[in-house]
């Protein structure tokens, strides 16, 4: 028998969060979205909106919230370095006031909760690829570190909460994601390079671009999101989620050339600082543990992600 729950979704208008709202809705869930629009819109939610089972609540999640839910996926924080480094004391109270309260909600009505943890705890690793038992190596006081401490002292908080009050958590470590919906001016280097090749203008790489990055499509990410949400109690994480497969960023940006027959030349920009030189997820875990892993090659993600920002492109010239 299949059982509804409700299901609450912090981060619910960003680009992940309006995804799996829309997975979970699909699943016959109710599905409550709470968000403040800081980097999210409500036009990523907006086919959502007319549903019976949707919700749309906004709110800051550094601030308390009183709900009755069965499920939290916990989302809110912007992601994007730009969006991130924007207003970085309000980062690390996204992740960590953030966390405290909706751990405060989820004891207080029996919750399962997840946090959408990240990569960046690994920092720029000397381990390669990143198994979730490499501790990380992360510099406390650079300028991304209001996400990178902030996610890692939210996972602190998460597995205090489970220890001290036999919490039911989940921590999930997601790698580069991409698809539709991502914001066309995040900085992010998958929309970056398609939005420049669309337009025909340069394409950005930072450095030389020999970094390393392991891209996963959205639909696969939501998968495993929502496998893991479902295992059993005794999997708590953190569990890698990401595609293994790697590229250098000068061979995402000949392929974001080549699909969409763009004419636009490669320039260099500057490295920014503490970039992670390679990144790559372990995902042992993820298959014998949650039987999961990405389905969709980098090429048939990049053709779904160049129609999306085509479509958004026109209609902002329209
Ligand atoms: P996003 O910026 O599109 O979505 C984040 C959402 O959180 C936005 O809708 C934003 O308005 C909301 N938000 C931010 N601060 C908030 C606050 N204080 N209260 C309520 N809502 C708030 O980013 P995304 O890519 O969808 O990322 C979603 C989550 O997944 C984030 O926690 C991010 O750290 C994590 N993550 C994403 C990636 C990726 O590659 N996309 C990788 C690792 C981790
Ligand atoms: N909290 C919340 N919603 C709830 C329950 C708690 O937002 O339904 C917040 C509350 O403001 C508190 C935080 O979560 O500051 C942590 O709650 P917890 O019960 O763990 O700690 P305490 O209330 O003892 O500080
Ligand atoms: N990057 C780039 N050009 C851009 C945007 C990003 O070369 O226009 C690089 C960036 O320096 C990094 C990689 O692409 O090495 C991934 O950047 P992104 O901001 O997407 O994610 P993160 O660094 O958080 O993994």
């Amino acid at each position: 028998m299949h059982l509804s729950k409700r299901i609450m979704v912090t981060g619910g208008c960003g680009f992940l969060g309006s995804h799996l709202c829309e997975r979970l809705l699909e699943q016959g869930h109710d599905v409550l979205c709470v968000d403040n629009c800081f980097t999210g819109t409500k036009r990523n939610i907006r086919h959502l909106l007319n549903h019976p089972d949707f919700e749309f609540i906004r709110h800051d999640v550094t601030f308390p919230l009183y709900l009755e839910v069965d499920e939290i996926y916990n989302m809110a924080c912007p992601a994007s370095p730009i969006h991130y480094q924007f207003d970085p004391v309000q980062t690390t109270k996204t992740s960590v006031h953030g966390a405290i309260n909706m751990l405060g909600l989820a004891k207080r009505v029996r919750a399962r909760i997840l946090q959408a943890s990240t990569s960046e705890v690994y920092g720029d690793p000397e381990v390669h690829p990143q198994p979730e038992s490499y501790w990380g190596r992360v510099n406390p006081i650079g300028i991304r570190s209001c996400y990178d401490e902030g996610k890692r002292c939210a996972e602190t908080l998460f597995f205090d909460y489970y220890r001290q009050h036999r919490l039911k958590i989940k921590v999930a470590r997601i790698f580069n994601t991409y698809g539709p919906r991502m914001h066309p001016n995040d900085g992010r280097v998958v929309s970056n390079f398609i939005v420049q090749a669309l337009k025909n203008e340069p394409i950005t790489v930072f450095g030389q671009g020999q970094q390393t990055r392991s891209f996963c499509y959205v639909d696969d990410l939501i998968e495993g999101l929502i496998g893991l949400m479902n295992s059993s109690d005794e999997m708590i994480g953190p569990v890698n989620l990401g595609n293994p497969a790697e590229f250098t960023i000068m061979e995402l940006a000949r392929k974001v050339i080549e699909l969409t027959g763009s004419a636009s030349e490669v320039i260099y920009k500057p490295l920014p600082q503490d970039d992670p030189r390679q990144r790559k997820p372990d995902i042992a875990l993820a298959r014998k543990e949650l039987q999961w892993q990405p389905v969709v090659g980098l090429d048939e993600g990049l053709k779904k992600t160049i129609a999306y920002f085509e479509r958004l492109l026109e209609e902002e010239n329209r």
